[in-house]
């Protein structure tokens, strides 16, 4: 009896899974529709990917690519990620050759998957005569509202019916971007110091939008580590310019911002240009726990 009953169950598990699996590959790939009518979309980076899930709302799955704590100037998508890709509608992704793998990925995807680079056209600081320049757009609350727009744009093309939808989720969270844009400002204003040492230059927009100023970079390449001579230069502009910590990031070793800070008789603080992963799971908590390590760092109001 049991046995026939646990049989009964496998039988319909089966049929479920064969039923699902089924539904999954007759999503065509060129809609980019998965389970329940969803619009699968694909984003670089966890601020990029939060912000399509805020204008996306229910009506969109979002793939990220570049995973929480791995750093987007190294990562490249697995094959696995490569795959999930070519089901996808859309890829946005921030530009500026941060995202160095994606144009390989949108070939390999097909022309099914349509790119949206979400800096075209904006100001880019740091622009080199190569056409590079400082990727880290989004590190800015007032230009990240502009992907923000671009990402509601690039939905409703994609997916008209949801045009109203999109509107009112992309107003709401833009609303929220004005608050911690707001947030940020009075913030500021407390700093005892404006002098910011940083890991990599992450956060020249930052730095630009609200006022600071960036004394000292220590890494200049992500990826290399500062050589001694580098190290001794900066432990001298720290003196210098009085600064009063140095703050290293997340997706890099602390060691090198570890000497310097020790040579200079400053703390090392962390700045999290990429977020992902509670408490730092969603943009705004990301930036309002960034915010409250530059208070600590720079001797603001707590
Ligand atoms: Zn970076």
């Amino acid at each position: 009896m049991r046995r026939t009953r646990f049989g009964t169950v496998l039988v319909v598990l089966l049929v479920v899974v064969l039923v699902v699996s089924a539904c999954g590959r007759s999503s065509s790939p060129s809609t980019g529709r998965v389970g329940k009518g969803k619009l699968l979309v694909a984003a670089s980076i966890p601020p990029i990917a939060d912000f399509v899930r805020e204008v996306g709302g229910d009506r969109v799955d979002v793939l990220l690519m570049v995973p929480p704590g791995a750093s987007p100037h190294t990562y490249e998508p697995t094959p696995s990620q490569m795959r999930q890709l070519a089901q996808a509608r859309l890829l946005f992704i921030n530009g500026v050759g941060l995202e160095f793998w994606a144009e390989k990925a949108a070939d390999a995807a097909g022309p099914s998957l349509q790119v949206v680079v979400l800096s075209k056209g904006m100001e880019i600081l740091g622009k080199t005569a190569h056409g590079g320049g400082n990727p880290h757009i989004w590190l800015s609350p007032v230009r990240a509202q502009e992907y923000v727009k671009r990402i509601r744009d690039a939905l409703i093309a994609a997916d008209p019916d949801g045009a109203d939808e999109y509107r009112a989720n992309a107003d709401a969270y833009l609303k929220q971007l004005q608050g911690l844009d707001a947030e940020i400002r009075t913030a500021v204003k407390t700093f005892k110091s404006r002098e910011m040492v940083t890991f990599h230059a992450s956060w020249a927009y930052f730095i630009h939008d609200y006022g600071l100023h960036q004394a000292a970079v220590l890494e200049t390449t992500p990826g290399k580590e500062p050589s001694a001579a580098e190290i001794a230069r900066i432990v001298e502009i720290i003196r210098k310019t009085h600064a009063p910590a140095v703050f290293a990031e997340p997706q890099f070793s602390p060691r090198a911002a570890q000497v310097i800070a020790d040579e200079a008789g400053v703390p090392v603080l962390t700045l999290d240009p990429l977020g992902g992963l509670p408490p730092r799971e969603t943009y705004i908590k990301l930036m309002r726990w960034n915010l409250a390590q530059l208070k600590r760092g720079l001797g603001g109001e707590k």
